[in-house]
Order: structure tokens, then sequence, then C-alpha cells
């Protein structure tokens, strides 16, 4: 059965879900179709009633929505929590500026009179990955709604009750019955829908993979299409740096949500002659760190979410050693059940190991000598990935350089890379395309209309 709770701490299958029909998801993609009709003409006012009732669910049912994330994918409770929140967040944002953000903008053409509309497309697909199921679902439906379009959630196998619970929620929040919707489809039927003409759009999360297949059947459609796909981003640590602040933030960087996050940090880079003390005390950090149960307070480090992510992340740090990369800390895979991994740390990769080039995805820092400032940028930006990234600096012209010239989407100076709903989210050069969140995540699946009365 391919939609499956599993406790990631046992591999035990706790609930499995039926795959929909053919007929079902012709239903709801009709269901869909006739949805957006109505809500295009719904006021803002009104969608943003409903938006705002969506974020007041999420705050007050924090608990139990984080329980439900960290049942099918082990994150610690604390963190599952607080993505409720966020998301909740995010609702109110979207609720309190969509309509500014898409009010008719005037240009001047005198003696003409001009302006750009904004209008929604229709239903969209958006194709979203479980390590963060509640929140990389809300960043596309809370604009994408308010906007007036509808979405359709393929989420992924593995948390099918939290695709279940943010329909139940955006339904009990207010919104039509058809303006978001779970599909439980596998990967054929997800191609049938990219083609099916009622879908105007797709937005996918997820790996690198899964991103060239899907862009290209969108290509192939002419349809829009947002990629977010993974990243390594480097984090950067020069002499000038607060380096008790930056160790502390390089761990919790690398360790975010069980080390399975796009923006976490993946690569850490320190010059000449700091690398040693780095490399002392991040080692000594990432040892302290405390594993174990997902909903015991005070756990830093969980177990992976699946089998496959879990024997993956092991082979390629396998690979990486006999490559000849340095194991500093870590690296056994647990015997026992369940989808157990050590904080581990790596350093210095030979180009062409997995940990020199692929992104890792799970609790493994991969460490990097640079020869000087220089030499750090030219290592943060040898990736195929182009997502976050981090310097640590206290000297002015070494940030001016890093902010111009690292190549990622999103630059962070003293601090970690973290998405807010106020400011655009996204990658550059296999990381994807396109934008989330902000005012620029609203605009990705709007008809830019332009109007010229002459
Ligand atoms: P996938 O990219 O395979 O899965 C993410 C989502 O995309 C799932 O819903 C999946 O559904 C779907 N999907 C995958 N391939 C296709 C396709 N060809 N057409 C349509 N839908 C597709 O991620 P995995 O869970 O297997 O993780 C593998 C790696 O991906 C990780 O190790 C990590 O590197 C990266 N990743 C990055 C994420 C990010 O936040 N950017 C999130 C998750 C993973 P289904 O499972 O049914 O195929």
């Amino acid at each position: 059965m391919p939609f499956a709770t599993v406790d990631p701490r046992t591999g035990q299958t706790l609930s499995t879900h039926a795959p929909h029909s053919q007929e079902h998801v012709e239903t709801r993609l009709m269901r869909a179709e006739e949805t957006f009709r109505a809500l295009r003409d719904t006021s803002f006012a009104e969608r943003a009633r409903w938006m705002k009732r969506a974020g007041e669910l999420l705050e007050e049912e924090a608990e139990a929505h984080g329980r439900l994330m960290t049942r099918e994918m082990g994150k610690p409770l604390a963190a599952a929590r607080a993505e409720a929140q966020k998301c909740a967040a995010t609702c109110r944002y979207y609720a309190e500026h969509a309509e500014r953000f898409l009010a008719d903008e005037a240009v001047d053409l005198t003696p003409d009179t001009g302006f750009v509309r904004y209008q929604p497309l229709g239903p969209v697909l958006a194709i979203m990955p479980w390590n963060f199921p509640f929140w990389q679902v809300v960043r596309f439906a809370a604009p994408a709604l308010m906007a007036g379009n509808v979405g359709l959630l393929k989420h992924a196998p593995s948390v099918p009750g939290c695709a279940l619970a943010l329909e139940e929620l955006f339904l009990r929040a207010g919104f039509p019955p058809g303006a978001f919707q779970a599909l439980f489809v596998e990967v054929e039927g997800v191609r049938r829908l990219i083609e099916d003409s009622r879908i105007k759009a797709v937005t996918l999360t997820g790996s690198e993979g899964a991103g060239r297949d899907v862009g290209a059947r969108a290509g192939g459609q002419l349809k829009k299409v947002v990629l977010e796909l993974g990243g390594s981003d480097p984090f950067v640590v020069l002499p000038s740096a607060d380096l008790d602040a930056a160790v502390d933030a390089a761990v919790k960087a690398r360790l975010i949500n069980n080390g399975q996050s796009c923006i976490a940090a993946k690569r850490f880079i320190a010059p000449e002659p700091l690398y040693a003390e780095f490399e002392r005390r991040f080692v000594e950090r990432m040892r302290r760190v405390v594993v174990g149960d997902p909903y015991a307070p005070g756990t830093e480090l969980g177990p992976l979410a699946l089998a496959h992510i879990r024997d993956g992340l092991h082979e390629q740090v396998t690979r990486s050693v006999a490559a000849g990369a340095r194991l500093l800390l870590g690296g056994q895979k647990p015997e026992g059940p369940g989808f157990w991994y050590p904080a581990t740390v790596l350093a210095q990769p030979p180009p062409g190991s997995p940990a020199h080039r692929e992104e890792l995805f799970g609790p493994v820092a991969v460490l990097f000598r640079a020869k000087d400032t220089e030499d750090a940028l030219r290592i943060a930006n040898d990736t195929p990935y182009g997502l976050g990234a981090t310097v640590w600096t206290r000297d002015e012209a070494e940030r001016e350089r890093f902010i111009d010239g690292l190549d990622a989407g999103t630059v962070c100076v003293n601090g970690m890379v973290a998405s807010d709903p106020r400011l655009p989210f996204g990658g550059v050069k296999h990381s994807g395309h396109g934008r989330e969140l902000a005012r620029h995540g609203l605009l990705e699946f709007l008809n830019i209309k332009t109007v010229r009365v002459t």
C-alpha cells in the first residue's frame, strides 16, 4: 500500500490509505473547476475571513497538528508545533496583505489609461514532500487561495494523515469544498493530471529528479511551473566572526528537522588558520547532540523519516569515506528497528565523492578547509545547487563580497537560513526556479493582465 503512515522510530506500519480511483479523481477535478468559477468572484474580504480562520485553527490546534506530523515523519514535537504556528502566521499574513498586493496598478500612458490587473489562473496542482508536511503545503495554499485559485494537493505517500488534515482545515475554515482537495494518486496519476487541461499550473517541492520530470512534463503542456528542489547550502565562517555563536548556529542549521531540510546548512567552510579551531568546536558540539524519542522534550535529533532516506544517506557517507573523506564523528548505521542515524561529520571529501557534490538529506555535516576568504567563496559556489547560503563575518567589505558573490536564492549574514512569509523564497541553478512567499510567491500563479484604454 503506497499511502501509509509508518512510525519512523520502529518501522511499524500504523495505518494505510487506499489510493483514489480514476473516477474519484475525475469527480474532484470537476469540483475544483466548478469551485474556481465561484471562488474567483468572491471578495478579498470573504477569502481573508476564511484564511484568518484557517490561521486560528492552526494556532489553536498546534499540539494536535504537531503530534500528527511527528507521528508520520519523526520530527521533534516542539519543532512540529512550531511548524503549525508558522503556518498560522502565514495564513494571517496573506489574509492581511493579499488585497493590497493584488490591487490594480496604474501605469501613466497619458492620454490613454493604463493599468495592470492580477487575475487567478484556476486549479493548481501542488506536489509536495514529507519533510515539512504542513509548511510546504500552506506556503503554497495560503497565497494561491487568497488570489482566488483553487489547489489540488498530491502529497507524499508517507504523510496521508497530514494531507487529510490540511484538506479538512481549509474546509472547516469556511472555504467551499473544492477549493483545496487532497488527491491520493501515484506518479502515473500525477502525469495524467499534469496533462489534464483543467490543471492550469503546477508547483513541486522535492528532489532534483522529480523536478526535472515534472518540469519537463509541465513544459510539454506549456504550463507554468514553480520548482523548489534540493540544496547543498554552504555555511562560511570567516576569521572576524563570533565563533561561539557561529558554531551554535552551524549545528542547529545542520540538524534542523533531523537534518532533512532543503535549506539546512550542509557544507561548512572555514579558511586557514581558523579552520582547525572551527572543526574542533563543531565536532565537539555535534557529539553532544541529544538523540532520542521525538516526543521527548529536549530531543535535538530524532529518526529519519523513511527507510530509503536513511539507507541512501548511509550509502553516501560510506562511499565518501571510501573515496578518502575523513570521518570525524558518527557514520555507523544503528542495528535494530526504525530509521535512526547518528550525527555525523565528514571532512575534506575528495572532488567527485557524494559528500562533495550531492545533497546529504540527514544529520551529516561536511567540513571544507579553504586557503583564504576568496577560496571559501569559490568552495561555497562549487555546487550544482543554489538555494540558501550563510556567511559569518563582522567585516563590512567581506559581507558585501559574499552577498554579491554567493550563487544562491537567499543569503544570510550572521544567522541561519530560514523561510519567512515576508520574504521571497526559492533557488537558482539546480535548486529550481520561481519563488514562494511574500508578494513574489503570490504573483506566480496569476494572469498579469495588461489593460490599455484609449
Ligand atoms: P521526491 O522528490 O521523490 O518526492 C517529493 C514529492 O514528489 C512526493 O510527493 C513524490 O511522490 C513526488 N514525486 C517524485 N517524483 C515524481 C515524478 N516523477 N512525478 C510526479 N511526482 C513525483 O523525494 P523523496 O521523498 O524520495 O526524497 C529524495 C530526495 O529528495 C531527498 O533525499 C532530498 O535530497 C530531496 N528532497 C528535497 C526536499 C525539499 O524540501 N526540497 C523534500 C524532500 C526530498 P511519490 O513519493 O509518490 O513519488
